[in-house]
């Protein structure tokens, strides 16, 4: 557990760390792998580095890119009414809006649902890679981690699947409906993409980017 600091002025800010869940405000120490880092008031973890994390976030976030592209363009469902049926993928139903007002409607649901989760992984592949090589990572790499977790609210393959599940179990009333294998992709999505959030230790990896770009 790490000690909370009774006083700030000879501290400088780079040598804390706060709490990102009550602000309580820590010194900075190393915790070496296996070992947790806990906030001394509320208990949450703050830091927590493991081996081979960073080979296991571009593992994962390799499949996030593979998984997106058979998420998106194959079919996710079909609904049969009255001897009529109809398959659709993702990327058809974003597109069916592509005229008129709904245009920029279905620009944003595809962004949000496939862009921005593909992003983020990319950006992740990016910062990480070299240091899952033991090499200094690339130029711009901290500015590329920051972008993604900026992009982290907008990201929302989640809020899709669990939306689009809930307006299915409407739908079953009225229609036959089947699921096709791009839903479970969207499942497998999901579970990949909470995986990643949870495989790294941040404060870890912030810490080993300044370190290896130190010449
Ligand atoms: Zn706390």
């Amino acid at each position: 557990m790490m000690a909370a600091h009774p006083t700030l002025s000879n501290t400088r800010p780079e040598q804390l760390i706060a709490c990102p869940f009550c602000d309580a405000l820590h010194l900075r120490a190393r915790v070496k792998v296996g070992q947790r880092a806990r906030c001394s008031r509320c208990h949450t973890v703050l830091m927590a580095p493991r081996a081979g994390s960073y080979l296991q976030v571009i593992t994962l976030s390799l499949s996030v890119v593979i998984l997106m592209g058979s998420a998106v363009f194959f079919p996710f469902l079909t609904i049969a009414v009255a001897g009529v049926s109809r398959t659709t993928s993702v990327y058809e139903v974003a597109f069916a809006y592509s005229d008129g007002i709904l245009q920029p409607l279905s620009f944003v649901v595809l962004a949000v649902i496939m862009l921005v989760p593909t992003l983020r992984a990319a950006l992740l592949i990016y910062a990480i890679w070299p240091l899952a090589h033991g090499r200094p990572p690339f130029a711009r790499a901290t500015t590329a981690l920051r972008l993604a977790e900026t992009a982290r609210p907008w990201s929302m393959a989640e809020v899709f699947v669990f939306g689009t599940s809930v307006a299915l179990v409407k739908i079953a009333g009225l229609a036959t409906v089947s699921l096709g294998p791009a839903f479970w992709a969207f499942c497998g999505l999901v579970l990949l993409l909470t995986l990643n959030e949870h495989a790294i230790c941040k404060w870890t990896l912030w810490q080993d980017l300044e370190d290896s770009a130190r010449p």
